[in-house]
């Protein structure tokens, strides 16, 4: 009998829901246990893949092809679980499914509502990802307790455990008590508050996590568990983490969170193995060399917007020992200020995915400078298309040259419109999207970074390498590294005369894990460290000249 873990929150938003319900995942998995991780959303859109990422950050994208919250990059990235189109649904989503059985005639004579058809297709949801062999899933509600958008979810949660058993199912709210520098201390109001919301639709939660910048007190915890109904040992403290997400789990273990679920679910556990992930923390907090990365994109000023690129980069450093000091720097920037400018102390340059054509000069300005300067280079999807669009003009003479979504008419389509794509108008789920095999070339940089020649990475894209163009550029000395299988679609080019320039049309960042860094953010962050070797004291070197 799988057993179901909710999670939702209270209070603000961004209180780390999504890495709090990871790292509870991850402690469970580390004690033995099969986990399955869910993302609820409240939102209209029948995923966020028509969103743009100035509203919601990063798209992650899944084996499957399915489009999602970037909440399920922290699941894959602190679980093994295997991640779904079950595992995110949105409001949109349900909805739309309701909608098309209603115009099937599936409820023929009956008015449809939000109670019990909306309720009934959101715990058909919950209940996907169990089954046999699976011990617990974890369910994450996006939104606010409060919202208007977030009520269904909610009342679905509430509904579940009368069919499963309340046994079965384990309520968990994440709150903020805040500290009021005024009366210097800390303020549960507002937690007890967001309580009383969710018990007044039915949902007594079993553990209160308490998102906090100073430690509760034991007479803190004793009112929040007076007021909100719940014993003091299930008020855990979650204090705010400068340092590293990676420390999340661990802080959660102090206060007993893992002992206090499995008891509360009746799990057959087995004892924690944290060893791995203490490692891990042990590396980070002592690097042994500093590293300036820049990563050139569009949407730079949003925090989230390339959330997996910076945790990857952060992993690969980890292998090498290395602090990566990550500078995010707007492409916009780089065409008013230019490249040398805001780019010649750094030590890699990445250039990340996008759409449109804003910023596009810039990425492409910042390939060349990587390019001509020797400087390891990144092109993922977007940032390849721009360093072949920069080795055309630059290198191969073809004036002008770019990918057709930017310049329709362009005498140079170095990029063009995948032929599977030119019938299609929809927007949503349309891309070439999730996992596709392919095959490098043996003895090319990426082959020696995988150590395999057949790989499988996710994609997300409409353009590609225009292929009337390859002998060209590989007469130029930009080589093609590796493609689908049937050696037609363009995956990876790399120019081998330089130290290190690698452009994949896939999104490596989405399968690295912090104890398992991808191959090639590995050796491109290995390149970056070989140019500067005199960098072995963190804060130290030359001081990024
Ligand atoms: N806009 C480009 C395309 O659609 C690149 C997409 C991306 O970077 N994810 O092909």
């Amino acid at each position: 009998m799988t057993k179901h873990i909710f999670v939702t929150g209270g209070v603000v938003s961004s209180l780390g829901k999504g890495l709090t319900s990871a790292s509870i995942g991850m402690l469970l998995e580390q004690r033995g246990l099969s986990v399955r991780m869910q993302k609820l959303d409240p939102y209209i859109n029948v995923d966020p893949g028509t969103m743009s990422p100035y509203q919601h950050g990063e798209v992650y994208v899944l084996d499957d092809g399915s489009e999602t919250d970037l909440d399920l990059g922290h699941y894959e990235r602190f679980t093994n679980s295997p991640l779904n189109r079950h595992s995110n649904y949105t409001t949109g989503q349900i909805y739309l499914s309701v909608i098309n059985k209603e115009r099937r005639g599936e409820f023929l004579g009956q008015t449809v509502q939000v109670i019990p058809h909306i309720t009934n297709e959101i715990k058909a949801a919950l209940a996907m990802p169990a089954g046999e062999g699976v011990d617990v899933v974890i369910t994450e509600i996006g939104g606010t307790a409060g919202d208007i958008e977030s009520q269904p979810f909610l009342e679905a949660i509430r509904q579940f455990s009368l069919d499963a058993g309340k046994e079965n199912c384990l309520y968990i709210h994440l709150t903020l008590v805040p500290y009021l520098k005024a009366a210097a201390e800390l303020k549960t109001k507002p937690t007890q508050q967001s309580v009383g919301i969710l018990r007044q639709i039915g949902i007594q939660p079993d553990i209160l996590i308490c998102r906090t910048e100073r430690s509760l007190s034991r007479d803190d915890r004793a009112k929040i568990a007076l007021f909100c109904n719940v014993p003091v040992e299930a008020v855990i403290e979650e204090k705010d983490k400068d340092f590293s997400v990676y420390e999340v789990p661990l802080s959660l273990v102090e206060h007993g969170l893992d002992e206090l679920i499995v008891r509360k679910l009746g799990l057959k556990a087995g004892p924690l193995k944290l060893e791995q992930w203490r490692d891990l923390l042990h590396r980070l907090r002592n690097p042994e060399h500093e590293l300036s990365i820049a990563v050139v994109g569009k949407y730079s000023e949003h925090r989230d917007a390339y959330k997996s690129i910076y945790e990857a980069l952060d992993h690969a450093g980890v292998a090498h020992r290395a602090q990566i000091l990550i500078q995010r720097i707007h492409s916009e920037a780089v065409e008013r200020e230019g490249p040398e400018r805001l780019l010649a102390g750094v030590d890699g340059i990445l250039v990340p995915g996008g759409f449109g054509e804003r910023g596009i000069e810039g990425k492409v300005d910042a390939v060349r400078f990587a390019r001509q300067r020797g400087i390891p280079f990144f092109g993922i999807c977007l940032g390849m298309q721009c360093a072949v669009a920069e080795f055309a003009r630059n290198v191969m003479g073809l004036e002008r040259a770019n990918s057709t979504e930017f310049d329709k008419n362009n005498p140079h389509p170095v990029i063009c419109l995948l032929d599977e794509q030119r019938t299609i108008t929809d927007k949503g789920g349309t891309m070439r999207l999730g996992a596709q095999p392919a095959r490098l070339t043996p003895d090319s940089r990426a082959a020696t970074c995988y150590g395999t020649l057949d790989i499988s990475e996710r994609h997300r894209h409409r353009y590609e390498f225009n292929n009337v163009y390859r002998p060209k550029f590989t007469e130029h000395g930009m080589q093609v590294a590796g493609t689908s299988p049937d050696g037609i679609l363009v995956e990876v080019v790399e120019i081998p005369s330089h130290p290190w320039f690698v452009g994949v049309q896939y999104h490596p960042e989405f399968k690295s894990q912090p104890t398992r860094p991808h191959p090639l953010f590995a050796g491109f962050v290995g390149a970056a460290l070989k140019r500067h070797p005199a960098r072995t004291e963190p804060g130290g070197g030359d001081g990024g000249a």
